[in-house]
């Protein structure tokens, strides 16, 4: 976990009880005598570790006089060191101290009372555990002669116990490595494993190579009605439906499984290679016929073990924000769903259904920086998704988070610029690439935008993901330092990793990469690295193919389009003889795998 995300994501409150120290390898005791005869305690801490997690068990030991109330305090050693979710108590955590405070229901402890009380951590490097513990402010010191002088008074007619007689037997079931139902965790791609979607792997298995990478998850996406139950005629979706991969994730032993939810009336409205099966004014058959039975199925008690990601609406509600009338390229299709409401209404209404469910997470797409970098675009944009939020009887609870660059290609990190670099006394602002833009990568623009979101309404502990997949930039054509200081143009242009002819373009592009694999909490503000578009499978069509899919051709797929105002008049970059959105495409799976950044 990151600092950042440790001092301004993770205000969630924690719950948290107990007082005696036990730690990761073995029992150890404190039984406390306090400055103050009155509060005394012992601890034990408990950690149950795996390789980026752990579960944390500690019970609370009062030795001292009756208390009604407690306030439990410990410092971490490491800096890596954090609480992610906590039961039975209110947990925070600033920095490396941690706080907890009793529950209503456990703040009372008689004279040998205890507490037990838990929570789900992470690590990176070691987890040792903590060296000291306070309750009440009282420093639970294990009965250890204390450094100032022992009191004048004289001890009390019964001295503590050294190890005080439990009143209640430890519990002789394990702590939960998942809390309680219902309680979703800051981030859940955090110290478990995610679903491998088997129909995926298989086509990746086929392709030279391809094992390398077919073991990573990837998004199951939920593209049109027939797929909540699985498809058999599709060229792009596999047999298995909702059901099937829910089940097959927990025979995987996976903690995390990823749908994106992508169905949405008058579906692509900026675009025809995804276009949909909904038409724009189906807004009542998007909710009756496809949001309803996914939380039916999702809300099945049987995967509550599972943390279920939605992914929700790709495209859509930047859309609202760019590609409508008065702007360079609004098309007739978007205008009709921002006056209809289809997108606002039906996004607040997946979150309204899918939220309130104990063990599923909702991140809202939220575009890419070269979309939504400017200003014009960014808090208008986080508008719309606030908006968006509050409608249809959702509210902002409902939203764990947001996505960006999902199956699209900005380069993750630009080594070698940045965007307060200037040139000969020109701000590379002015470059024709960056052309204005406030963020010249992804990661910049997500940790921006968050911030930004949370400033509209959004909760402080929300996280971002940002796509990996296919925005690797390596290769030969990598660039290994900046470029030239001839003028702001030859810096950009020669320093950039992001190779595209424009960051306008978004179909299967030329001298893209896998990008970084996918990882929990990478970067301060990041919940993780995703792979969302599944690598491998095509973004449209690069000439006009026949399907019942509702697919039209756009010619940002033809590599010989030479563009439009969107794109600054570039040539598309995309590669030739794709297939249909979502269709195997093979050619471009191996043209990733060759140009992956980091190499594989
Ligand atoms: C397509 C979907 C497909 C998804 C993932 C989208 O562009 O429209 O049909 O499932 O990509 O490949």
């Amino acid at each position: 976990m990151n600092l950042w995300r440790s001092l301004s994501a993770r205000r969630r409150a924690f719950a948290i009880t107990g007082a005696s120290v036990l730690v990761a390898g073995g029992l150890v005791t404190i039984p406390v005598t306090a400055a103050q005869a009155a509060t005394q305690c012992s601890i034990d801490y408990t950690t149950n570790d795996w390789s980026s997690g752990f579960t944390g068990s500690i019970t609370i030991r009062n030795v001292g006089d009756p208390i009604s109330s407690w306030n439990l305090g410990f410092t971490f050693p490491n800096s890596s060191q954090r609480v992610v979710q906590g039961w039975s108590a209110k947990w925070s955590q600033s920095g490396q101290n941690v706080t907890v405070t009793n529950e209503s229901y456990n703040g009372s402890l008689a004279s040998g009372g205890s507490a037990t009380i838990g929570f789900n951590g992470s690590w990176s490097g070691s987890n040792p555990k903590p060296t000291s513990f306070t309750l009440n402010g009282v420093v639970c010191n294990g009965g250890v002669t204390p450094t100032t002088p022992p009191p004048t008074t004289p001890p009390p007619t019964t001295p503590p116990p050294t190890t005080p007689p439990p009143t209640t037997p430890p519990p002789t079931t394990p702590p939960p490595t998942t809390p309680p139902p219902g309680q979703k965790v800051d981030n859940p791609y955090v110290g478990v494993k995610g679903y491998v979607n088997p129909e995926w792997k298989a086509k990746a298995d086929a392709e030279a190579g391809g094992s390398r990478v077919s073991n990573n998850p990837t998004a199951v996406w939920l593209d049109r009605i027939a797929a909540i139950n699985g498809t058999t005629d599709s060229s792009s979706n596999g047999a298995m439906g909702v059901k099937d991969h829910l089940d097959a994730a927990l025979a995987q032993g996976a903690g995390y499984i990823q749908f994106v939810i992508y169905n949405l009336p008058g579906r692509d409205c900026s675009a025809l290679a995804s276009n949909g099966e909904l038409a724009a004014d189906e807004l009542p058959r998007y909710k009756a016929e496809y949001i309803d039975p996914i939380a039916a199925i999702q809300s099945n008690p049987k995967y509550a073990s599972l943390r279920i990601i939605n992914i929700i609406e790709i495209d859509s509600l930047p859309n609202l924000v760019t590609n409508t009338s008065g702007n360079a390229g609004g098309t007739v299709q978007c205008d009709v769903v921002k006056a209809n409401g289809a997108y606002v209404n039906g996004v607040g209404y997946a979150l309204s259904k899918l939220g309130p469910i104990g063990s599923v997470y909702n991140y809202i797409d939220a575009g890419h920086h070269g979309w939504l970098g400017w200003d014009t675009n960014f808090g208008p944009t986080a508008d719309v998704l606030k908006t968006a939020a509050v409608a249809s009887g959702s509210n902002v609870n409902y939203v764990h988070g947001f996505i960006t660059n999902t199956a699209n290609y900005s380069a993750l990190k630009e080594p070698y610029i940045k965007i307060t670099d200037s040139v000969n006394g020109q701000t590379v602002r002015q470059s024709k690439w960056i052309d204005w833009n406030f963020y010249v990568d992804e990661l910049t623009f997500a940790q921006a935008f968050r911030t930004k979101l949370v400033s509209v309404g959004f909760n402080s502990n929300i996280g971002m993901l940002i796509d990996t997949s296919r925005n690797g930039w390596g290769g030969t054509a990598r660039p290994t330092g900046p470029g030239a200081s001839t003028s702001v143009d030859t810096y950009v242009n020669g320093g950039r990793v992001d190779r595209r002819f424009h960051a306008g373009n978004w179909c299967n592009q030329v001298g893209a990469g896998l990008g970084e694999r996918p990882k929990a909490n990478p970067e301060p503000g990041i919940d993780a690295y995703v792979w969302v578009k599944p690598p491998g499978e095509s973004d449209g069509s690069s000439s006009l193919i026949p399907n019942n899919e509702g697919k039209g051709f756009d010619r940002m797929c033809d590599p010989t389009y030479t563009g439009n105002a969107r794109n600054g008049n570039s040539m598309s970059g995309a590669l030739p003889n794709a297939p249909i959105s979502g269709a195997w495409f093979s050619a471009q799976f191996q043209e990733l795998m060759k140009n992956a950044y980091p190499a594989l």
